[in-house]
């Protein structure tokens, strides 16, 4: 019998300020915190963490820098430095690939970690998988941890603070739960699992398409407002949500494309999120949807500075280069979730539909 298996973070803090409840948070977890994430989220939030530490009295050990690659080397790293320095709690922050790899390092020593994301790139900080890559870049697995964040904290005005980037590759991920749901799933079948991914898929939908560009401005402007609460809700929550109770099953043509764009050394390196947009936008044209259906999807990505046509990606992509993306999506175990066969020319014609339908919005 197949088991499934659902795991939360055990608490959640989101909201303007939450970060306010972090000293509290850790204090109830453990004396001797570590603050590990990329540099510029260590730096984005070194100061308001050292703080709360004092004010709960935990010992604040300081930071340790993220390396840049979720790869099990730099998790086996990480797991060192925390047995060493007799870690008890560990506070993640950044993006998706340093949530993930404090994460797994935690789990790897048994100990409690807090995630306070300071991009909102992904549903990283709630969810209690590691997306694992190799050292060169390229994609390896998806790695389930035994338990998730003993707390997220995701405060938005922490997060209007980062560059506008990552908060639309988080929209793109997230548009995609419910574009992918729907491409994949029986939207008949009735069970309180598929009720619960389908109607948290469609409410980031819905969030996003009302809110997505006043919490862009938001960001533009460094400052959070009502919107982008409600997107990062949208991000952090209901997509979290939708990975969990799916046990991140619920993926299909746009994150195969994802994972063919990381085949190919000019396009590996942008935001997961980002890729997986204008996926998003391949993945209606592969379903044959109608031209003012994409006309509306390139209208709401655009409108949330998510790539639409391929040259915003990078410059210069080749034939050769572009075949081998394709390729590698082919082979993506996402492309088998599919239900229906996906070949190189329909990819191709895809790509090239959403390429040609973007040039004609204004
Ligand atoms: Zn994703």
């Amino acid at each position: 019998m197949f088991t499934h298996r659902l795991v939360f973070p055990a608490s959640v803090l989101r909201g303007r300020g939450a970060v306010k409840h972090l000293g509290a948070v850790c204090g109830r977890l453990g004396q001797r915190a570590l603050l590990v994430g990329g540099i510029r989220g260590i730096e984005s939030v070194e100061a308001r963490v050292a703080d709360q530490m004092e004010q709960q009295m935990v010992s604040y050990l300081g930071h340790e820098v993220f390396n840049g690659e979720c790869c099990q080397e730099e998790i086996a790293r990480l797991a060192e430095v925390f047995r060493v320095q007799g870690v008890e709690v560990i506070v993640a922050t950044g993006g998706g690939k340093a949530l993930d790899t404090a994460k797994a390092a935690g789990v790897a020593c048994n100990l409690p970690v807090v995630t306070l994301p300071s991009i909102a790139g992904t549903c990283s900080a709630v969810t209690s998988l590691s997306f694992r890559y190799h050292q060169d870049g390229q994609f390896r697995d998806m790695f389930p941890l035994t338990y998730g964040p003993a707390a997220a904290v995701i405060d938005a005005d922490i997060l209007a603070q980062a560059p506008l980037n990552w908060l639309s590759a988080g929209i793109g991920d997230t548009l995609a739960k419910w574009y992918e749901y729907r491409a994949i799933s029986d939207m008949n079948a009735l069970s309180g699992l598929s009720g619960v991914a389908r109607t948290n898929s469609e409410l980031c939908f819905t969030l996003i398409e009302h809110f997505a560009a006043d919490a862009c401005l938001a960001v533009e402007q460094g400052k959070a407002n009502a919107a982008l609460e409600q997107v990062l809700d949208a991000i952090f929550l209901y997509a979290g949500l939708t990975s969990i109770m799916s046990n991140g099953a619920h993926t299909g043509a746009a994150h195969a494309l994802y994972e063919g764009f990381t085949a190919c050394s000019k396009t590996r390196h942008f935001p997961h999120g980002l890729l997986v947009g204008y996926g998003n936008l391949c993945l209606l044209a592969l379903e044959n949807r109608s031209d003012e259906e994409l006309h509306s999807a390139l209208a709401l990505a655009r409108a949330s500075a998510i790539p639409t046509q391929l040259d915003h990606l990078a410059e210069g992509i080749t034939e050769q280069d572009l075949a081998d993306i394709i390729d590698r999506s082919l082979s993506a175990p996402d492309m088998a979730n599919m239900p229906f066969e996906v070949d190189f020319a329909a990819m191709q014609a895809a790509i090239e539909r959403v390429n040609s339908l973007s040039q004609t919005l204004i």
